[in-house]
């Protein structure tokens, strides 16, 4: 039995990654139990073989914002120049039809200060009817008076229908925005938790709704120069280690693999709510908190990527696609130098998760070839479909939130942020948390 370590933390994503930099910047002694063979979690890059080549592909395609700033004060920490990782560009939405007619087109402007970028954005619009438009700036100017804020929670669709938001602002915007921020259909996402985002993103520096593109693969950006920074502090990282039991012990917890015992004074449980459960069951003080992680409702998202010769090249780095299966296609040779290489984003449920992979590859690419004639047939194709990529953003969602009855076991992941979908922000935000609350509550060990 080892009893070094003090605080453990159980899971590798961004959560308890962000815990642990946290821990050890304050010189506390941390070990990160994590059970795959890699770091990161639901934002990792797998390696996937094709034919004889090694390639370097993300579990999907993730956006960051302007505002998320938790996650980028993390990257500061860790010595990452954001300019060097994140392609930066202002708010930008680009809608087209599958016979590459450009259906609408929204773009900040960005001379002007916050809100006038947006605001005139959205009376300057290409794709709207001039009511549109004008309905389109009052629901903006309703929600700016009311502070982004609702009553009662409801299904966002209901919302949308009464602030007169027509078809196509719902197709072209509302239901994309939606689903890229809640990955959870406007038929049951929470109105409050997208307003939340709306509001962090639309109010405040003109920055913040800035779209933040990861320039590197996602372990680059996240994983690696945070276990450097943790190791290099003094911390420990386990992987392929999974936690299978966790108990009380006398002055603490003990903390079981298949094959070894540990036992520390503090605990951040840092894995996905489903995980979480596993591991709070046999704690009968943890009742409410197990209760608050099984109830959650999951959602998908598939990344399809097509790989065309290497001189391939779409007009932008990301374009939406209506009436298409694919919602948006990021060029990844633009975005991050992977010449030809394309991700379509399929997010949330819906007809596609009945299809076989190759089939759905297939069909995406004729969707791409529709809405961008000059695409030859792909190289190759690899679907990666992430089937609980993250909670379903429904509304009046009881979250847990990082505190637990008991003093010295807390709760990090993206599901405890609870203003937020969720997001790689949520889950910072929620690991720094953990960190604070563990050095509030006790004497440096
Ligand atoms: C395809 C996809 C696209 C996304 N797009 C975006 C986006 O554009 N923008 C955005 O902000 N967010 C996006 N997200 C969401 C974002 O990736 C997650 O919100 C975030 O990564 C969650 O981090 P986490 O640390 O809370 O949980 P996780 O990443 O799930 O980390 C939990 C870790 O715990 C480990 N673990 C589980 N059980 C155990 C155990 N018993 N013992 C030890 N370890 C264990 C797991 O292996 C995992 O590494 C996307 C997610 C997916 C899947």
């Amino acid at each position: 039995m080892n009893t070094t370590q003090q605080i453990a933390i159980i899971g590798g994503g961004c959560a308890g990654l962000s815990a642990a930099a946290a821990l050890v910047e304050h010189g506390y002694s941390v070990t990160v139990f994590e059970a795959s063979s890699q770091l990161g979690g639901r934002a990792r890059t797998v390696v996937v073989q094709n034919n004889d080549l090694m390639q370097l592909l993300d579990n999907g395609q993730h956006i960051l914002l302007g505002v998320y700033d938790a996650t980028r004060a993390l990257l500061k920490k860790t010595g990452v120049n954001e300019d060097d990782v994140l392609l930066r560009q202002p708010l930008q939405i680009r809608m087209l039809s599958n016979s590459a007619k450009t259906l609408f087109s929204l773009k900040s402007i960005n001379y002007l200060p916050a809100p006038l970028n947006l605001l005139l954005g959205f009376l300057f619009c290409r794709g709207l009817s001039l009511s549109e438009r004008i309905n389109a700036l009052k629901f903006m100017r309703y929600l700016k008076q009311t502070h982004y804020e609702i009553i009662s929670d409801r299904p966002l669709i209901e919302f949308f229908n009464s602030h007169q938001q027509s078809d196509n602002l719902l197709s072209y915007l509302w239901e994309p925005l939606c689903l890229a921020a809640l990955n959870t259909p406007v038929s049951k996402a929470s109105t409050r938790i997208f307003l939340n985002v709306l509001k962090d993103s639309f109010e405040g520096k003109k920055s913040n709704s800035d779209l933040l593109i990861p320039a590197v693969d996602l372990s680059q950006l996240l994983s690696h120069p945070l276990s450097n920074y943790i190791r290099t502090k003094g911390g420990v990282i386990k992987l392929n280690h999974r936690i299978r039991a966790l108990e009380q012990a006398d002055n603490g917890f003990n903390l079981e693999t298949r094959s070894e015992k540990f036992t520390f004074s503090h605990v951040i449980v840092a894995t996905s709510p489903a995980r979480a459960g596993d591991l709070l069951q046999h704690i009968p003080q943890l009742k409410l908190a197990l209760e608050r992680t099984r109830h959650f409702d999951y959602q998908p998202i598939y990344t399809i990527y097509l790989q065309y010769p290497s001189d391939t090249r779409l007009p932008h780095a990301m374009t939406g696609l209506n009436s298409s299966l694919a919602q948006w296609v990021f060029d990844r040779g633009i975005i991050c130098n992977q010449k030809g290489l394309l991700a379509v984003v399929v997010s949330a449920e819906g007809k596609h998760q009945k299809l076989k992979q190759d089939d759905l590859a297939l069909r995406v690419a004729k969707e791409l070839n529709r809405a961008f004639p000059h695409l030859t047939k792909p190289l190759w194709h690899k679907v990666i479909a992430e089937k609980r990529a993250t909670f379903a953003c429904t509304p009046n969602l009881t979250r847990p939130g990082n505190k637990t009855a008991l003093p010295n076991l807390f709760l990090a992941g993206d599901y405890t942020y609870q203003d937020y979908p969720a997001t790689i922000e949520g889950a910072v935000r929620s690991g720094i948390k953990c960190a604070e609350l563990i050095e509030k509550s006790s004497v440096k060990l």
